[in-house]
Parts: C-alpha cells; structure tokens; sequence
C-alpha cells in the first residue's frame, strides 16, 4: 500500500465520524471478566479504537447454541451487566449510549459511544413482554434470530454447515417488530433467511439495516444478501454494514473492498457501512464457537480500519463515498431511529 493512500485514509479517520455497526463486545467481556480478568476493554480495545478514531461502536449481545434455551437469559443480562462494569472506570472515554442525546452528548465530547443491539431474540424464549425490559436495560437494537431458528424466525442457515432452512418469521415475530418499531429499536436482517426477509419487507413499516453483511454475488453465502434483498433495505432507507471476517468476505482485503463497491453500486453510496464482525477475541474466550464455523479476521483489530480505508482510496472509490461508509450512513440511520432522550 502506497503511504500517499495510508496518510490520505488516516485524515479521513480523524476528521470524519467512524461506525463499526456489529462488535460482539459484551459477549467477550462476559466471559473474559468471568474468568477474572478486568479492564478488558480498556487493556485490550481502546487504543486500537482510538487508532482508528472510532465514535460509535455497536455492542451485540449474543448468547451461543451451548447456553439456550434455559441460559439465554440470564447469559444476555450477564452480558449487559458485565460490559457496564467493564467500561464504569473509563467511562470518561467510552460509554453506553441510549438516546439520540447521549449520541450527540458523547460525539461532543469525543467519547466513544456504544449501543447495545441483541443478536437474535433467543433471551425472551417465547416472552416476548421482556422486550420493553431489554429496551430498559438500553438495548436499541435486534435481530429477530441468529442463524437458528427461534420463536420468532428462522435463521439463514443452520449454524456451522450452511445450508439454507426454510421458514420465514412466525406470528410471534411479526408482533416482536411492531413492538420493536413503536419502542425506537431498529431491526436488524443479518442472519435473517430468505423467507423472513420477504415476511419482515411485508410487515415493516420503518427502515430496518443489515448490519454484517456482504454481497452474494461477490461471495456467495447463506449470510450475505442477494441483488434484490440490497436494494430492499436501500430502497427503506436502511444501511448495509460491510462483514471482514473471512467466512463471508473472502480471503483478503482486496474482496472486501469488492464488497463495499458492488454494494455501494447495488444499494447506492448513502446505503453502505461497516460492521466488521471481528471475532478474533470472542474465539480465544469460546474456542468451539471457532470450531463449529472455522472463520477468521480480515484485520486483526480496528486499528487497522485505516488500511482498508486507504485501499478504497487506491481502488478508486470517491471520497465523499468512504466518508459515508465509514461512519455518515449509520450515524445518519441511528439519529434517526434513537428516541430523542
Ligand atoms: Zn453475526
């Protein structure tokens, strides 16, 4: 890589809002906190964050196939819980947000902000009333199901083999996004199958994003999302995060950039993000949650955001475009869908 684009991406990054839209942070900090470690994010996170000048991180809460049904609750609450604790020392610097208030509150005082998002609806079980209190907990976000199926939808692919299950989203789920929508949580497609994307298009009356997902057409996956499902989300006002994990991307920096150009070109340049999905951390605490998928990291920490940054820049794509995709298109989505305080 040229140092011209390296020094051209490192002045977007400082000067210009960065988004990473899917971080499975809690889910690290639980378990490594569980094993008596402290100050994870500030030991092992925040310079790599600080390196790529991130503003807004989205934390999922994600509970693996080993703990459902009877631990999902209390794992996701567990989560909640153990990332507060984690990020109460350094508070000053990184904090959970909940409102459009606390967003701008905390962009203003270059905090890095966190929202909370449930990967997969799998912690209320089938009680769907627990909604409003993960909603209270600060929790603005939700995928209906991981790649499983749940009492809400099914997945987009049975979880370590790949291969589509049919079944689009239930009753229960339908009525789980008219909640979702009228609380001010944003609905999130990535795991979603096919069927349920039909069924959420059909019931949704509010932009909803995918947060870490690629183009089938550049990586053909279960996961990442055919022509007609990124213009839908476009076509909603919904943002696209673009996925760096191996799995998904293909094997080098070079297809994720593809990535971001089909999408870009697909969804348009206001449509298109970054939820890089780096799993690195949360294998080394759950190593067969490694095992069941066999994936890995296109970079190796955030700080490393600038490199692909500075490769979109040497492919070719448009300032303007990066600076959107970088940060502007998801920060512009969660102003909106955030309740004002
Ligand atoms: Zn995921």
């Amino acid at each position: 890589m040229e140092q011209i684009f390296l020094d051209w991406a490192r002045q977007i990054h400082k000067e210009h809002p960065v988004v990473d839209a899917h971080f499975d942070l809690a889910a690290e900090v639980y378990e490594r906190r569980l094993a008596g470690e402290r100050n994870v994010v500030e030991k092992r996170y925040l310079p790599c964050f600080r390196q790529a000048g991130l503003n807004v991180l989205v934390s999922s809460i994600y509970v693996s196939d080993r703990d459902l049904p009877e631990q999902g609750l209390r794992r996701a609450l567990g989560q909640i819980a153990a990332l507060h604790e984690d990020l109460e020392p350094v508070k000053d610097q990184i904090c959970v947000v909940t409102s459009k208030k606390g967003l701008e509150q905390a962009l203003w005082e270059k905090k890095i902000a966190v929202l909370l998002s449930l990967e997969g609806l799998d912690p209320l079980g089938s009680d769907l009333m627990l909604l409003r209190i993960f909603y209270d907990l600060g929790v603005r976000g939700a995928g209906l199901t991981w790649s499983r199926r749940n009492a809400f939808a099914t997945g987009c692919c049975k979880a370590g083999e790949f291969r589509e299950i049919p079944g689009g989203i239930t009753e229960l789920g339908r009525e789980a996004v008219r909640q979702m929508e009228a609380l001010g949580m944003w609905v999130d497609v990535s795991h979603l199958n096919l069927d349920g994307f039909k069924d959420l298009c059909a019931c949704a009356e509010k932009p909803f994003i995918a947060s870490h997902s690629n183009a089938w057409e550049i990586h053909p996956n279960y996961r990442n999302l055919k022509d007609d499902q990124i213009e839908a989300v476009a076509a909603r006002g919904g943002v696209i995060g673009v996925n760096a994990c191996t799995l998904l991307a293909g094997p080098d920096l070079e297809q994720l950039c593809r990535h971001a150009e089909y999408l870009a070109a697909r969804a348009g340049e206001n449509c298109v993000g970054i939820g890089l999905d780096l799993c690195r951390g949360l294998y080394e605490t759950t190593p067969r949650i490694h095992f069941e998928t066999e994936n890995d990291d296109l970079l190796a920490h955030h700080g490393e955001m600038e490199q692909f940054t500075a490769m979109l820049l040497a492919c070719g794509m448009r300032e303007e475009a990066i600076i959107g995709l970088l940060g502007e298109n998801f920060l512009r989505f969660f102003r909106q869908v955030l309740p004002e305080t």
